[in-house]
């Protein structure tokens, strides 16, 4: 096989950037734009030793689980790379995946994952639950100011005026600004030269719509004429804050560090169940709130608490997951490596009234709580927990471990490891949280 040969292929399931993936002769393919159940003609684009990537010539037979996404540039963003997926088919692919993750990389049997693994749990309506929208400003061609998302693989913005995960409300923000920043000469950052002011809108909002925090991201301190952009805030109701956020860096991270209330306060109030939560504009927080819910609400269920535990919740965030569980536990002992972050969930902690939750800001791999867990929760970043974490929980033989995961592969390795430690894998259930998304 060389580079632009052509063949027909199967696609049979998706890559975790939501490429189609078929066998031919032997070898793998990742095809962007196929989804299970298309029969393509596919040229060969890159080959490896053992896999390679095609593009589609055309559909010989498309699969019968596409469908016609509902927003109009999803074929070009890159935000749902499998929008055209039937929302049945994507819970099904994820849930798949999740099974052959713990069966392949984790070592448990098939038959023991069939039983301890429950169906995945999606959205009813799953559009407009992202409760935060980060839209690049830049300029286009033509000299016109474009919002939107990067295309996928790029920093090329498609513009996108009203986002079908996001918030109906993102449009007419966005829409201040754009004429805002016509109207004042303003010009949107400029990725190769370092200069233009307007980096990033970020948007973040209450699961109810009512509290709505608008950060721009500006490439110096100041925004000329900051009092008239408030007004026009202002305007819209549910927008109860807006911030500055400082970051000159030429790298791709989003927020700087310094951030400068120009309306209202620094943070938001979200509230979760009967919890309140303030979040600001850097703080770490869950981006599909009704899943959020959900999520907790499974690990309230698999914790079983009695009242008299005392619960280790490792990698906590701004608090959320133990703060949910404090009235039906002794003690909660939080994990946190940013301080932010750490003084985020103290504060929560005050406002909830709760006096039985405590901080610590470090690498969970370095320090642990003092206290004897009863259950430990660890919910940690997509590369999974550290092997020292793993190995100090275990050391303290708690009964009961939660692993909350955005990430299955390293789910299932860490699983084995703590298998190998005597640990029993009890339950395990899905919980979509990007619908639309491989994620
Ligand atoms: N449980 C929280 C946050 C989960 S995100 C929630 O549900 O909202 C994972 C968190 O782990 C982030 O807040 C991140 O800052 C933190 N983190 C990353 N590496 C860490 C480490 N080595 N030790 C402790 N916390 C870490």
């Amino acid at each position: 096989m060389k580079k632009n040969d052509r063949f027909e292929l199967n696609i049979r399931d998706l890559s975790d950037d939501g490429a189609g993936i078929g066998t031919y002769a032997g070898m793998t393919f990742f095809v962007p734009g196929a989804l299970p159940g298309d029969h393509i003609e596919a040229a060969a684009t890159k080959l490896k030793k053992k896999y390679g990537y095609a593009r589609v010539v055309r559909f010989i037979t498309p699969s019968p689980r596409r469908i016609e996404p509902l927003c109009t540039v999803a074929s070009k963003c890159g935000g749902c790379t499998i929008a055209a997926l039937s929302y049945p088919e994507q819970l099904r692919v994820k849930e798949r995946r999740v099974r052959e993750d713990l069966i392949r990389i984790g070592g448990f049997s098939s038959e023991k994952v069939d039983y301890i693994l429950s169906p995945i749990i999606g959205m009813e309506e799953p559009y407009r639950y992202r409760n935060k929208a980060q839209i690049p400003v830049r300029t286009d061609r033509d000299g016109n100011i474009v919002m939107g998302f990067f295309a996928p693989r790029s920093h090329r913005v498609v513009e996108c005026d009203d986002c079908l995960i996001g918030q109906a409300f993102d449009r007419d923000i966005t829409e201040v600004v754009r004429a805002f920043m016509n109207e004042n000469k303003i010009e949107p950052y400029d990725e190769a030269s370092g200069r233009g002011l307007i980096r990033h809108i970020l948007i973040r909002s209450s699961r109810d719509g009512e509290n709505v925090m608008v950060c721009l991201v500006i490439n110096g301190s100041s925004l000329p004429k900051e009092e008239e952009l408030v007004r026009r805030m202002k305007a819209i109701s549910c927008v109860k804050s807006v911030v500055l956020n400082e970051n000159t860096r030429r790298d791709n991270v989003i927020l700087g560090i310094r951030t400068r209330a120009i309306y209202g306060e620094s943070f938001i109030e979200d509230r979760l169940g009967d919890l309140k939560v303030r979040i600001q504009a850097r703080s770490f927080y869950q981006v599909n709130p009704v899943q959020m819910k959900k999520l907790y609400d499974k690990v309230a269920e698999y914790a079983a608490l009695t009242g008299t535990e005392v619960v280790w919740d490792i990698y906590c965030g701004i608090g959320t997951i133990g703060l949910t569980l404090a009235g039906e536990a002794k003690e909660i002992h939080g994990v946190e490596i940013i301080p932010e972050a750490v003084a985020d969930a103290r504060v929560n902690a005050k406002i909830n009234g709760i006096n039985n939750a405590f901080y610590e800001v470090g690498a969970a791999e370095d320090i642990l709580p003092a206290a004897t867990p009863d259950v430990v929760i660890v919910d940690p970043p997509r590369k999974g927990c550290d092997e020292r974490c793993l190995a100090a929980i275990a050391d303290t033989n708690v009964p009961k471990i939660i692993y909350v995961s955005c990430n299955p592969a390293t789910l299932a390795r860490d699983l084995k490891f703590l298998a190998a430690r005597g640990y029993e894998l009890m339950a395990a259930t899905p919980v979509d949280q990007f619908c639309h998304s491989m994620h």
